[in-house]
């Protein structure tokens, strides 16, 4: 298949919106669009055709029993989807919507079983990024995304990762840019009486509960490692973000984490004089911190300003594929704190590293 790109602006002249009127059309045909939003791009299809869902699961490698997220773009299309939102999920939609915020509730029979994995749930989000908002808007449908990526790997925040990963396997690719927050949406299931976080993203746990008070938050966010439980959605289970490379975190105060990185590379370098395959190292630090490393024998990547989380989140999966770029084989990445949106960033780059954490 050819994979056509076009390239649109958040300001929507007519001639984007020419070019995204071309790009509803590939949607209502039952076609695959990648299209940009404030997280990350997204792999869209009409989410009311099963038959073009099943094509976002052939084209990522996605498994079957992780649902989609459907994006509206206007609140009228929910009624069509969900039941009417409870109290929290009302004050949620209300604070938040348009923006980087999934909400799960209770679904209407009208939601494809493919969307939502089999579960009697639904997770839905109004994005705020003027592109996505058009193309859903013109399509005439809610539009299922999961991050454009193929399955496992680190999710896209700029076209080219897109095209990387999906050229050949879907129909349309839109341009946008480089995604502005760089982590997928936080989501929060709202179907039960306390809401409780499935996954923190740039809207934080903070944010949640200044509008809806304490809430639960779902062990999966906080994991250490893969565990036995079930969790709430299937897809929080799989292995995800990953580089090629083998990324272990070393995490806590930095004196004693740059000390730790400089000891695992040595070892590292030592352990390679006796293996036949090439080793390729890489460290993972920050604008902050990046001189202490500079006399290291190792390729060097800034995730940006420590004191700039949001910078941070804009970078992760931009670094992360990277490494892939330079080939690194061994990658050592500072921690962060996991307040605020660190709770985010540590969340992705703890799967990432399929939670090799090193704590100092
Ligand atoms: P992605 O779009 O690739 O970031 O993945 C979407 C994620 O949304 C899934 O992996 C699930 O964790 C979550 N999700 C989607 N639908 C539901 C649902 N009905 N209940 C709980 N979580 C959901
Ligand atoms: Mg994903």
């Amino acid at each position: 298949m050819n994979t056509s790109v076009i390239k649109v602006s958040e300001e929507l002249t007519p001639e984007d919106n020419s070019l995204l009127d071309h790009a509803a059309g590939v949607i209502r045909a039952g076609g695959l669009v990648a299209f940009p939003t404030e997280t990350v791009y997204g792999l869209g299809a009409n989410g009311m055709d099963p038959r073009a869902c099943a094509k976002i699961y052939e084209a990522k490698g996605r498994p079957s029993d992780n649902p989609l997220i459907l994006h509206i773009s206007d609140m009228s299309q929910l009624h069509d989807l969900a039941a009417e939102l409870n109290a929290h999920g009302k004050t949620l939609a209300a604070g938040f919507w348009p923006g980087p915020l999934t909400l799960v509730t209770g679904r209407t029979n009208r939601v494809p079983d493919i969307v939502s994995g089999g579960l009697d749930t639904v997770a839905v989000r109004m994005p705020s990024s003027s592109i996505a908002r058009a193309l859903i808007n013109k399509s005439g449908v809610p539009i299922a995304a999961p991050s454009a990526n193929v399955s496992g790997r680190p999710s896209s925040t700029r076209a080219e990762h897109v095209a990387a990963d999906l050229s050949g396997k879907i129909d349309m690719i839109v341009d946008g840019g480089s995604s502005v927050l760089g982590l997928e949406s936080t989501i929060v299931d709202v179907s039960g009486e306390v809401p409780c976080l499935l996954r923190p993203g740039t809207i934080t746990l903070d944010d949640i509960e200044s509008a809806v008070g304490r809430i639960e938050i779902d062990p999966a966010v906080n994991a250490e490692a893969l565990s036995g439980s079930r969790p709430k959605a299937p897809g929080m289970a799989y292995v995800h973000y990953a580089p090629q490379a083998e990324l272990v975190i070393v995490a806590g105060e930095l004196g004693r984490s740059r000390k730790q990185i400089f000891e695992l590379v040595r070892a590292r370098r030592e352990n390679a004089e006796f293996s036949s395959s090439p080793t390729n190292i890489a460290i993972v630090t920050t604008d902050e911190n990046i001189e202490y490393y500079q006399n290291m024998p190792v390729q060097l990547f800034s995730l940006g300003k420590r004191s700039h989380p949001a910078e941070i989140a804009a970078n992760l999966y931009d670094v992360l594929r990277a490494l892939d770029q330079a080939e690194i084989t061994h990658a050592f990445s500072e921690g962060f704190d996991e307040t605020g949106v660190g709770l985010s960033i540590m969340n992705r780059l703890k799967k990432a590293a399929g939670y090799r954490v090193v704590r100092v």
